[in-house]
């Protein structure tokens, strides 16, 4: 007998995992609480592209999804420093030419797996499907549905359900795990630069960081030739700039050539919402051999090294290594996974913390230029 395993959340991660789990001969039944996103619109302002790198390629070539997830991938080399005043200083991110971090869209490579996922044999998804209770012992979930209440059960249970995880929060209340998030004091709002006659408004093949001090702003690059900027600042600053005049005058002092790129400005900074970052520390990942935590549900992380995703994808690639591992014993596989994981997630948790300070300060201070091009000489 296969087991039978419920997967909640069909983000990036639930919907990879459902993958690779329909790939084992598993029945697996994929839970999310939005509507199907092939055809409903997509929330504003919620990070519509990533940085993906060889990290998380390779779980997409492993179901030989990259090609397609590639097609319409921005590969970019280096980073592009915007200074308030001066010329703009590209710094490569490796010696060797060929090596990039690629911009690729959310959406669409969220869509792109729940193709796939849909398509596996055995796979089963249900949109609008808020998972409300969960008793990690015995497999029982009860989902909220448009037409009311849904109870289901599985022989296992993986929370895919993203950092702030209704499985987390419901291992939680039986004592079965502890938590730990630490909020950053920083918030972050998407604005957009559109295209300029078909063509990008900045140099596509890098990520543009414009540093200032205790705060930053990013740009990846679209498909449709658009980039997405994220404002990276503390908290209380976003409420500050009570009306256009004063975003207006904020810009053109701290990032003046931003403002003639962005006709929308305004209005994207007064209606796209201001997201909040933190890093989610959770003990242990699994509970009774058949419930798990995997991907943010189990440690999300801030995304200053453009790793969350990339780590959650190795996530998956590991977890079904240590069901070869173990035979297909999930009760043996789940502490393995977490056994092999937490010293990895844990270091890139840190990592991403460390280069906020390097992104918003240090890449604009000459001395770090100086050591940047002795490295790759
Ligand atoms: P999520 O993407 O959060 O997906 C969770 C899913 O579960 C969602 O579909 C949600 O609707 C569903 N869900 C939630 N609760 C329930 C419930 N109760 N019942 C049913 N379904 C539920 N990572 C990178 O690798 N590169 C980057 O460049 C990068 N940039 C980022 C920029 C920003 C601003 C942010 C915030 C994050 C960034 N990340 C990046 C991190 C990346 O977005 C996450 O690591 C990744 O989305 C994690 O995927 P996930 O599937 O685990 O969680």
């Amino acid at each position: 007998m296969k087991e039978r395993v419920a997967i909640v959340g069909a983000g990036l991660t639930g919907s990879l995992l459902a993958c690779f789990l329909a790939r084992r001969g598993l029945p697996v039944t994929l839970y999310e609480r939005r509507p199907d996103p092939r055809v409903a619109q997509v929330e504003r302002g919620r990070s519509i592209n990533l940085a993906i790198s060889e990290r998380g390629l390779d779980a997409l070539r492993r179901i030989g999804l990259v090609d397609e997830v590639m097609r319409d991938a921005l590969p970019m080399k280096g980073r592009m420093i915007h200074p308030v005043e001066g010329p703009l200083d590209f710094q490569q991110y490796s010696a060797t030419q060929d090596r990039a971090i690629n911009s690729i869209s959310r959406g669409a490579l969220n869509n792109a797996l729940l193709d796939a996922a849909a398509a596996a044999p055995g796979v089963e998804i249900r949109f609008e499907h808020r998972l409300v209770e969960l008793d990690s012992q015995a497999g029982s979930m009860i989902f909220e549905t448009p037409a009311g209440k849904v109870e289901a059960t599985a022989d296992v249970v993986l929370g895919a359900d993203g950092a702030g995880s209704a499985v987390r929060g419901q291992l939680l209340a039986e004592g079965a795990v502890s938590e730990d998030v630490d909020f950053l004091d920083y918030g972050y709002k998407e604005l957009s630069i559109p295209a300029v006659d078909g063509e990008f408004a900045l140099d596509p093949g890098a990520l543009h960081i414009w540093p200032r001090g205790t705060s930053m702003m990013i740009a990846l690059p679209n498909p449709d030739r658009s980039f997405t900027c994220t404002l990276f600042w503390p908290t209380g600053s976003f409420d500050a700039l009570a009306d256009a005049g004063a975003i207006e005058a904020h810009f053109r002092s701290q990032y003046p050539d931003l403002l003639p790129l962005a006709p929308s400005l305004v209005a994207d900074y007064q209606y796209n919402p201001v997201g909040v970052l933190g890093t989610v520390h959770t003990s242990p990942w699994q509970a009774h051999g058949r419930t798990a935590l995997i991907g943010d549900a189990a440690h999300a992380i801030v995304p200053f090294y453009g790793q969350g995703a990339n780590c959650a994808f190795e996530d998956v690639v590991e977890l079904d290594r240590c069901l070869d591992d173990t035979a297909g014993t999930w009760a043996r596989a789940l502490p393995l996974f977490e056994h092999r994981r937490r010293e990895n997630t844990e270091a890139i948790a840190e990592m991403a913390l460390a280069n906020f300070v390097e992104m918003r300060d240090k890449v604009a201070s000459p001395v770090f230029r100086l050591g940047k091009r002795i490295e790759h000489a």
